[in-house]
């Protein structure tokens, strides 16, 4: 029977375990926290339960489709609730939008800000299918590992003119300011600039009006179990505590890998779902091919970082959104602010979490758990300390939150914690603390991203947000079934 190793189990890193497994090959994932799920992580603090990162959970088939392997039943391991509205949007001026689960609805919201703008919303629609159509129902289950892949793919990224921003597609399509900026924002989702990401990334409007938004009852921290509790079954294991510091190689093999607590792992298969930049740099360090690997990767651009303020209060607000997004006063400048050089903490568009509105269970009783996450700029910004600047920043957010949605907010707070940029790069590994790996550019993206089969050991793979096709669930579980069909493919070869 074939070994394999993963390094991490962030949700790319379990679902290729699970696809490797399931194919017969003999997993184990090595995690260096103390829980799996990488940015998926859980905190229990004071009775509240904290999804530390992804929130919003669209293409539940992907899920599914990794129990379907093995002929188990996904609702026998979690139960997803839908979503509604998906979104709520909010500006200073006191604008609202809700952000409908079905069309029909979300056209009644739009009517609200320009009647006009229902025809170029209809049209909107349209592109945002065929980009969902090539770039995700096609490139994103397909491997790039050669130009000539990249090749059969140009006519229809010019089919779409991909050259174009999100924001310039909906612009071109959409009058009013406002609606411009409720359907380009989503980007920002996967550390996307909406005015310089690929007008390809608006397949994700498509994608959500496609399958939905969802959330696992019990919270996303239900959700990495089920699946943990799924390869466990299936005859994989998983061993926590435990982080991996080399990889060896011989030849041009990958044969084994170090972790920090003295154990050795041989391999015939090693898939790395850490940080792509720092798997070479930490852990294939002492071969040239790795230094030189990380000196070409560090020219790339990454994606920004996140400050998160986790928060449980002392009472319910059954009222709110489950989703809510706060917009500026000026869109373009906060925009500027997160992927620019200079960072102002005045002009910031805040996304709240609030899970009780959904589930009860995540809060002590008459209790809600919230989180408040602030995209920032990444590390290679160093206009913000963030060590000395933190508690300053969530006292600003707070006072933000206090004066426009949840009044006494302060008065009520039982528990809080902070991650930073800094734990983003320290906690997790991230290069430059980025929160979505590589920025998903045009030219950082397929092909042009970092591939899933390292080119000079032949069985070493990787998965997750950094390689091909990037951040994102959906993204992540597709980079584990191109990951996963490549090595069964080499094995067979
Ligand atoms: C705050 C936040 C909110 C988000 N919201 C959403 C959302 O709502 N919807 C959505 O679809 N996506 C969302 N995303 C994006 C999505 O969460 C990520 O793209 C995805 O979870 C990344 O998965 P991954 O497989 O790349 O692994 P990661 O989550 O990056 O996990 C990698 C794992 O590797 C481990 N590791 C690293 N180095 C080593 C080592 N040397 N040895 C052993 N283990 C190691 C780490 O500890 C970690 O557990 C969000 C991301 C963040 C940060």
């Amino acid at each position: 029977m074939k070994k394999a190793i993963i390094i991490g189990a962030g949700i790319g890193g379990i679902a290729l375990a699970i696809r490797l497994q399931t194919a017969g090959i003999s997993t184990i994932i090595l995690e260096k926290r103390d829980k799996p799920g990488g940015r998926a992580y859980v905190y229990k603090q004071d009775g509240f339960t904290f999804d530390a990162g992804p929130t919003v959970i669209t293409d539940p088939n992907s899920i599914k489709l990794l129990f379907d392997l093995s002929k188990n039943r996904m609702e026998n391991y979690v139960d997803l609730l839908p979503i509604k509205p998906f979104y709520r949007l909010h500006w200073k001026t006191g604008k609202i939008l809700n952000y409908e689960n079905n069309i029909k609805d979300l056209e009644k919201q739009i009517a609200k800000f320009n009647l006009n703008d229902i025809k170029g919303y209809r049209l909107f629609l349209e592109y945002s299918k065929e980009a969902f159509k090539e770039g995700y129902l096609s490139f994103a289950s397909k491997s790039f590992l050669t130009i000539k892949d990249m090749l059969f793919i140009l006519p229809k990224l010019i089919k779409i003119q991909a050259w174009k921003s999100v924001y310039n597609i909906v612009s071109q399509f959409i009058e009013n300011d406002y609606l411009k900026q409720a359907f380009s924002f989503n980007s920002l989702f996967i550390g996307g600039n909406p005015f310089s990401t690929s007008s390809i990334y608006t397949l994700i409007h498509a994608l959500e009006y496609k399958w939905g938004v969802w959330f696992p009852r019990g919270g996303v921290g239900a959700l990495i179990n089920a699946l943990i509790k799924l390869f466990q079954n299936l005859g994989g294991s998983i061993i926590l505590n435990s982080e991996v510091i080399s990889i060896n190689a011989h030849e041009n093999k990958a044969n084994k890998v170090y972790s920090k607590n003295g154990q050795i792992f041989n391999a015939d298969i090693i898939a790395s779902n850490a940080d792509l930049i720092n798997t070479y740099r930490n852990l294939l360090s002492q071969y040239t091919f790795g230094k030189k690997k990380y000196i070409n990767l560090i020219k790339k651009k990454m994606s920004n970082s996140l400050f998160i303020i986790y928060f449980g209060l002392s009472k319910q607000y059954p009222h709110l959104a489950h989703h809510t997004i706060f917009f500026p006063s000026n869109y373009k400048k906060s925009i500027e602010n997160i992927f620019g050089k200079n960072f102002s903490t005045n002009n910031i568009s805040i996304y709240l979490h609030s899970p009780s509105v959904t589930d009860l269970s995540l809060a002590p009783l008459g209790c809600s758990v919230f989180y408040a996450l602030i995209p920032v700029p990444n590390l290679d910004n160093t206009s913000i300390n963030w060590s000395e600047e933190s508690v300053k920043f969530k006292n600003i957010v707070f006072k933000y939150l206090e004066k426009y949605y949840i009044p006494n907010l302060r008065k009520r707070l039982i528990t809080q914690r902070i991650f930073t940029p800094n734990d983003f790069q320290n906690v997790l590994g991230s290069y430059l603390g980025s929160a979505f790996s590589f920025a998903p550019l045009l030219t950082q993206s397929a092909w042009f991203r970092p591939h899933n089969r390292d080119k000079n050991l032949t069985n070493l793979y990787f998965v997750g947000a950094g390689t091909h096709p990037g951040a994102g669930i959906p993204g992540v579980i597709a980079s584990a079934n191109i990951t996963s069909e490549i090595i069964l493919n080499d094995i067979i070869l």
